[in-house]
């Protein structure tokens, strides 16, 4: 079975009402390819909006995070029962901000990854290196280990969509080349069919994540195993547009 193409949104901390409500409505005013599987995810305050305005039922919303407790003495966190009720299907987990400047460890976000899957959410699972471990050829094992606090946890792969982020791509225009990133993707399916068979991990999209934009989107199209992309900056401009018809 092919692999659906999926693109999402991560506006990370950005927006208003004002802004979320045209990003929407430029989405709302177009044709997007019925092959392509969009999910967007603004701030959490803006989801319930988003979800509202959303006119195209096919497009989806994710929040940016979900802690891993239904209810309770947590405050400023939002639980994963809370964000199905606001009306999102899906939740990143485990992105780099979170890791780096939250503090989030690798057993704390599988932790999280279970708790949002249990309460029906499909996950955005964010791995990926910083520049110093990629300078030290340290790529793989630093996204093995990510992925081996979830592999612990989780059996049923179906609702988790991949996303391989290296840090250093994100937000600094400096996207992976297409062959580095293939080449790193085809290593993480091989590290998950050797975990978990390879007939899912055929199944698991893959996602590529880091300065994705409207022009170099195309460039990935030859990549067998880069099957959407994450992106932030650019999925705040009309240019998001572009890359979700990247493939046709
Ligand atoms: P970027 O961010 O597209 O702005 O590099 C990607 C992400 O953090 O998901």
């Amino acid at each position: 079975m092919a692999r659906k193409f999926f693109v999402g949104g991560n506006f990370k901390m950005n927006g208003s009402r004002a802004s979320i409500k045209k990003i929407v409505e430029d989405l709302n005013n177009v044709d997007l390819p019925s092959d392509v599987e969009v999910v967007i995810a603004p701030p959490a305050l803006y989801i319930h909006c988003a979800k509202e305005l959303l006119k195209n039922l096919e497009i989806k919303v994710a929040a940016q995070n979900a802690f891993p407790k239904p209810s309770g003495a947590y405050t400023g966190e939002i639980s994963a029962p809370q964000i199905k009720d606001a009306g999102a299907d899906w939740v990143i987990l485990g992105h780099s901000e979170r890791r780096t400047i939250i503090k989030e460890s690798d057993e704390f976000v599988a932790e999280k990854t279970v708790h949002a899957l249990e309460n029906g959410l499909g996950v955005i699972l964010c791995i990926g290196e910083l520049l110093e471990e990629r300078d030290t050829g340290m790529t793989l094992v630093v996204c093995n280990r990510q992925l081996d606090a979830v592999i612990d946890k989780v059996k049923d792969w179906s609702n988790i969509v991949i996303a391989y982020e290296p840090v250093w791509a994100i937000g600094t225009g400096l996207a992976a080349t297409p062959e580095d990133a293939q080449s790193t993707h085809a290593e993480i399916r091989q590290y998950l069919a050797e975990k978990l068979g390879e007939d899912q991990a055929s199944k698991i999209r893959i996602l590529y994540g880091g300065s994705v934009n409207g022009k170099n989107a195309k460039s990935f199209n030859a990549c067998p195993d880069i099957d959407g992309y994450l992106v932030g900056g650019a999925s705040l401009k009309p240019e998001f547009i572009d890359i979700i018809k990247s493939r046709e």
